[in-house]
């Protein structure tokens, strides 16, 4: 059965297949958001991905994930020095 690589489920929303540049930016936005799992699903090169385009939409949001990415770098540069 597919489901939605992002939400994990199969819900009424019609899945749709992940394009090559869908792809990467769906990589992107995991390592920014720490999503190891989806990350280690990506990397099996599964035969078949599939997202809700409303989960892909919202998870790999240009906006969002530019926030998140730089509340990342600023976590890290925060992080004292041992
Ligand atoms: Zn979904």
């Amino acid at each position: 059965m597919s489901f939605c690589v992002i939400c994990k489920t199969s819900t009424a929303e019609k899945l749709s297949t992940v394009t090559e540049v869908g792809l990467e930016t769906l990589r992107y936005a995991c390592e920014v958001r720490g999503c190891d799992d989806i990350c280690q699903f990506l990397d099996s090169c599964p035969d078949s991905l599939f997202v809700h385009s409303s989960c892909h939409k919202s998870f790999t949001h240009p906006k969002e994930v530019k926030i998140l990415k730089l509340q990342l770098e600023e976590a890290l540069c925060d992080r004292p020095v041992l």
